[in-house]
């Protein structure tokens, strides 16, 4: 999607610390990291968010999970434990209205946490 800043960054058209990448998937590091692991993973294919997902997206959307996996040990964090957020629109704070996975480990995390 044209003036996406995460379309652009996923084709490489904004720089970006790329984790992983494969056909469907981008994963890099979070410009303003509020744990000492934070990476962001998305589908090259553009969606807003979750609320915005059709049934054409499932396939996408189970991957997604999967990748979140794959990043996660790529990253060394899946043995501790890390926790893995979804902003979904303006009451959540999504700021990036591409559908993004936030990947947080590397410290203790309380819960609750809103
Ligand atoms: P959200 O608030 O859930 O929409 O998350 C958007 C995230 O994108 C924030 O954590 C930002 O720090 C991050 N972000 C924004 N611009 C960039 C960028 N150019 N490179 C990497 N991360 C970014
Ligand atoms: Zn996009």
């Amino acid at each position: 999607m044209e003036d996406c800043l995460f379309c652009k960054i996923s084709k490489g058209e904004i720089p970006s610390t790329k984790v992983y990448e494969d056909d469907d998937f981008y994963a890099f590091k979070d410009i303003a990291p509020v744990a000492p692991v934070h990476v962001l993973v998305i589908p090259k294919k553009h969606i807003a968010n979750i609320a915005s997902l059709t049934p054409d997206d499932a396939d996408v959307a189970g991957k997604m999970l999967y990748t979140i996996q794959k990043v996660a040990q790529i990253l060394g964090i899946d043995k501790d434990g890390y926790r893995v957020v979804f902003n979904t629109g303006e009451k959540a704070g999504q700021t990036v209205h591409h559908m993004h996975a936030h990947i947080l480990g590397g410290k203790e995390m309380a819960w609750p946490g809103v």
